[in-house]
């Protein structure tokens, strides 16, 4: 079944007779095809692709289960067009994604269409279970990332400075084939390694610590990895951070599986922490979804929904840390995936056991 097709049965199963689909990441997913300033129009029984000039040819010749339509007015009177002769009456919107002003705009033009929420929520969660084609393209842009990881550890040095570390990652994965980042790259080192989601300065590394957070994307989707290395030595309780953590994520890799509540999995590798009297230092989340978004649904978390539990296809991150404010922190984060065969994954092959440099 095509991610259209699996929309369209859920849109069928709706009260809505269609959606409206404006996100450039959300059109992607559904139509395969990567282009800015358009809509999908979508019924249970028909899709529409829009787009203008500067991509209507690629996408004639690309697209396929959709019609593709090039507007001859504005973008907002085609749609008006197609909306009004198949005399649609309720759309969905994608309520995470529609800026305000697109919104008012749309309303504008649809009188006396009703416009409501829902389409980001269908998206958000049929973009939770990947098809075995999508887990495929994940695993490749996590192999260019273990490969960028591989790359630097040699390279690493306190002559270096973070900045020089994120740039060598970035431009080792552009070199080998990645679209991009998947995020901006972290590379923090010393008292700034306290800091979850610090970014790189252009000084020099620092002794202890460094934390490197960084993902390729790779033909659209994401992958997500984090290593903290030793700049100098670990002194002992540096050593028992680190292995605390290494501790606490082995914990939840051991326990992930299909059935398993998403709160559940953030307190297996919480529990360690926590025993290990570091309780107070894990302030983020165990680890979220991946996929074309960075950070999407399920969330591995204490607030999670007592109902939301983890699926074959789900693909998550498990990253526990441990921040000590004004000293230093430490994260190792791996990607992995509930899979059709309802073992566990894990896209993520870069060592984790404690290296100093
Ligand atoms: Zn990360
Ligand atoms: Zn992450």
């Amino acid at each position: 079944m095509t991610q259209l097709a699996r929309f369209q049965a859920a849109l069928a199963a709706s009260e809505a007779d269609g959606a409206i689909l404006s996100s450039d990441l959300n059109r992607r997913y559904l139509s395969g095809f990567d282009y800015t300033d358009g809509y999908l129009l979508v019924t249970p029984t028909e899709a529409l692709l829009l787009a203008d000039f500067r991509y209507i040819e690629a996408a004639r010749a690309q697209v396929t289960g959709f019609d593709v339509i090039l507007p001859t007015a504005t973008m907002t009177e085609e749609i008006k067009i197609q909306i009004t002769n198949r005399r649609l009456r309720r759309l969905l919107i994608e309520e995470a994604e529609l800026s305000y002003a697109e919104f008012g705009r749309l309303s504008a033009a649809l009188s006396d269409v009703s416009l409501c929420a829902g389409a980001s929520d269908l998206l958000n969660k049929q973009r939770m279970v990947k098809t075995p084609e999508e887990l495929e393209k994940i695993a490749k842009a996590q192999v260019l990332t273990d490969a960028a990881f591989a790359h630097i550890l040699p390279l690493l040095s306190p002559r270096m400075t973070e900045r020089e570390v994120a740039l060598e990652l970035e431009f080792f994965m552009r070199r080998n084939g990645a679209d991009g980042v998947a995020f901006d790259t972290i590379a923090v080192s010393g008292a700034a390694s306290a800091l979850p989601h610090g970014v790189p300065s252009d000084t020099p590394l620092r002794q202890g610590f460094l934390t490197m957070d960084f993902g390729a994307k790779l033909d659209g989707y994401c992958s997500d990895m984090t290593r903290t290395v030793v700049i100098g030595k670990a002194d002992e309780e540096m050593k028992r951070v680190y292995n605390t953590v290494l501790a606490a994520q082995a914990a939840a890799l051991d326990g992930l599986r299909e059935g398993l509540g998403c709160r559940e999995a953030d307190a297996l590798a919480r529990r360690i922490i926590r025993e290990a009297g570091f309780g107070a230092c894990f302030g983020h989340s165990l680890g979220h979804g991946v996929g074309l978004y960075i950070h999407e649904a399920p969330n591995l978390s204490p607030r999670a929904a007592e109902s939301a539990v983890l699926t074959k296809g789900n693909v998550v991150t498990v990253e526990p840390g441990i921040y000590l404010e004004g000293q230093y922190g430490c994260r190792i984060e791996d990607m992995v995936a509930i899979d059709y065969d309802g073992c566990l994954l894990n896209f993520t092959h870069s060592p984790k056991e404690l290296m100093e440099i």
